[in-house]
């Protein structure tokens, strides 16, 4: 137990963590082109935001999240998705009252009760952006183009974008009326929880991944036609958008989304390389939410993107990760009055933006130049007695083999060339 972390969480070591920061920075890099800013939210919320949010028939509030009552009698959630807090964040500020529209992008933890597998997590990590304030499906191109663009970027583009339109409450409501009529003569077949969905949210019995289920809802009525005027205006226009930025995209009446606040557009971009969670990024328009949890009628669009599914994908089409450079320079030492300058110089050579390192172990000098040899230093530093009263010392190129005598007061600026 002690020396175990909790059934589904990950611990990411240093001997990999340059991965996490490479594809952060990627994404950070690709927000700041598109122009969004960093928003930063709580880890945990008052759980009643996800129970209003997220909606109180999907999984995650029904029976994924972690809560607990704080010694204030409180309940709190610890995160499940990162939509709502930004949203709240968005009221609570009065960020309405800026110029529109807003323009987030956040990278958080994410917390869900799942049963732990490939690419499932219950600590896991998403990358995400959010547009507020304008209902133009310019916003969803927006949205859907930067994930493309920033997968790009990573060298992954063999990935499916799938888009789809799930209406607007109106035209969700008939849809859903056919649906169950649909599925009524089929309902003794469907699994417990789609049961459970038939009256209270039919729609994500299209998403049970139960054979049986899948099965049962083949040849069921599509939302698509089922859209009203606005809806398909809109999705048409959503279609004309990603044709003119060129991103090629696969309508699939199939993508309905975990999270009920979704209006028209949904999307995922999927790869058939991981598995069966294949989702790397899900997204969508959910014009009410902000409404719902107490803001100004306002619209959304945005996506989130698992970045433990992104890893897997760049591991799986071999998408090498540049490791970073290790040690530019080990200072080794013999005796205690080099030692005192070996650590007068490492501070300098850190200063200066160097990454430096001296050994702490005790090693004699044999030693010193083996672990300096194990930390993949490009240079070695060689100070003893005889160096400091001759006032210069012997830099050592690890890579050609090369030695160079060099004054004491020119080791900061030879270091540097
Ligand atoms: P799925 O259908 O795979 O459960 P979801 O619809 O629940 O996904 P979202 O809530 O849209 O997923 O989250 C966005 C992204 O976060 C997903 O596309 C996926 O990459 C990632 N993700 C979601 N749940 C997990 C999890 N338990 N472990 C790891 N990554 C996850
Ligand atoms: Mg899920």
């Amino acid at each position: 137990m002690l020396t175990n972390a909790p059934k589904g969480t990950k611990d990411i070591l240093p001997n990999q963590v340059y991965k996490w920061h490479y594809v952060e920075n990627a994404f950070r890099e690709a927000c700041g082109r598109y122009v969004f800013k960093e928003i930063r939210t709580p880890v945990f919320e008052h759980t009643e935001l996800f129970a209003r949010g997220v909606g109180d028939t999907t999984d995650i509030v029904e029976k994924q999240m972690y809560t607990f009552e704080d010694y204030g009698k409180r309940s709190i959630t610890l995160k499940p998705e990162g939509t709502s807090p930004v949203v709240r964040a968005f009221v609570e500020h009065k960020l309405y009252a800026d110029v529109q529209p807003s323009k987030f992008y956040y990278v958080i933890p994410c917390f869900r009760y799942e049963k732990p597998q490939s690419g499932r997590l219950r600590e896991f990590h998403q990358m995400g952006i959010e547009i507020f304030g304008t209902d133009n499906m310019m916003a969803d191109a927006e949205v859907i183009g930067l994930a493309s663009d920033f997968l790009n970027s990573l060298g992954i583009n063999d990935l499916e974008l799938r888009i789809n339109s799930i209406g607007c409450p109106q035209c969700r409501e008939t849809y859903r009326n056919a649906l169950r009529a649909f599925l009524k003569d089929k309902y003794d077949d469907l699994c417990d929880t789609c049961k459970n969905r038939y009256e209270r949210n039919p729609m994500r019995i299209l998403d049970c991944k139960s054979p049986l289920c899948q099965e049962r809802v083949k040849g069921a009525p599509v939302m698509l036609d089922y859209l009203c005027g606005d809806c398909k205006t809109a999705f048409d226009d959503l279609k004309r958008n990603l044709d003119a930025m060129e991103i090629s995209y696969i309508v699939d009446p199939g993508i309905v989304r975990g999270l009920d606040y979704y209006t028209k557009t949904a999307f995922e971009f999927v790869s058939n390389r991981i598995g069966a969670q294949g989702t790397v990024c899900g997204g969508g328009r959910y014009d009410n939410l902000i409404e719902l949890i107490g803001g100004p009628s306002t619209p959304g669009v945005g996506f989130g993107l698992g970045i433990e599914r992104l890893l897997m994908i760049l591991e799986a089409t071999g998408n090498e990760i540049p490791t970073p450079e290790n040690l530019d320079v080990f200072i080794a030492v013999m005796g205690e009055r080099a030692k005192l300058f070996g650590l007068k110089l490492m501070r300098e050579l850190r200063m200066q933006g160097i990454k430096a390192e001296m050994d702490s172990m005790g090693r004699n000098i044999k030693g010193q130049f083996k672990y300096a040899d194990r930390l993949n230093s490009k240079h070695t530093i060689i100070i003893g007695d005889n160096e400091l009263d001759q006032n210069s010392v012997s830099i050592k190129n690890m890579e050609t083999s090369e030695q160079k005598q060099v004054p004491l007061q020119d080791i900061v600026k030879e270091i540097i060339k």
